[in-house]
């Protein structure tokens, strides 16, 4: 088996051991999307990302945050930027007054990394949130999309 489906192998087992469904599951986003986390505080696939168990393309680290390219990015620049701890923060409605100062640092990152990544003509930030949102990884993340003209509304 290769390294890219060790990979795949390893992220269908991560999302099916934290979410609870009866159903068949067509996809791992049709995996995630059909059900609700079961602990917000369950390891996700990007604790072993996080602890390099799993490789990404990781394009900033400090002690705080970590971004990486999107495995499947959806414009020519699409990065996750996530905090190493997740501290209870499976989802942006899971935010609390404790969380002000990740929150920002996630934000403010994003930032940079847009500089870093010149698009400096502009770029988009979403945070997917629970089912309706389409949130497929229950560890907080901030997409950076960018490299093409972006829609309004989005779907
Ligand atoms: P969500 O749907 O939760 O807002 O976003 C989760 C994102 O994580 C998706 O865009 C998906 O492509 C990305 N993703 C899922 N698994 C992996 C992985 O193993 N590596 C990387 N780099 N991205 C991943």
């Amino acid at each position: 088996m290769s390294g890219k489906d060790n990979n795949k192998r390893d992220r269908i087992s991560v999302l099916s051991s934290h979410f609870s469904s009866s159903r068949p599951m067509a996809s791992e986003k049709e995996a995630a999307l059909a059900a609700t986390p079961s602990d917000a505080d369950a390891p996700t696939i990007f604790d072993k990302i996080i602890n390099k168990e799993i490789p990404s393309t990781v394009v900033y680290e400090d002690d705080k945050v970590l971004a990486f390219r999107d495995i499947t990015p959806q414009a020519p620049t699409h990065i996750l930027i996530i905090p190493k701890v997740k501290d209870g923060l499976s989802g942006l409605s899971k935010a609390e007054e404790r969380h002000f100062d990740i929150l920002g640092r996630l934000l403010y990152t994003a930032k940079l990394i847009a500089k870093q990544e010149g698009l400096d003509d502009g770029f988009r930030i979403v945070i997917n949130d629970g089912p309706k949102g389409c949130q497929s990884v229950y560890h907080i993340h901030v997409h950076l999309l960018g490299g093409r003209q972006m829609n309004w509304p989005a779907g």
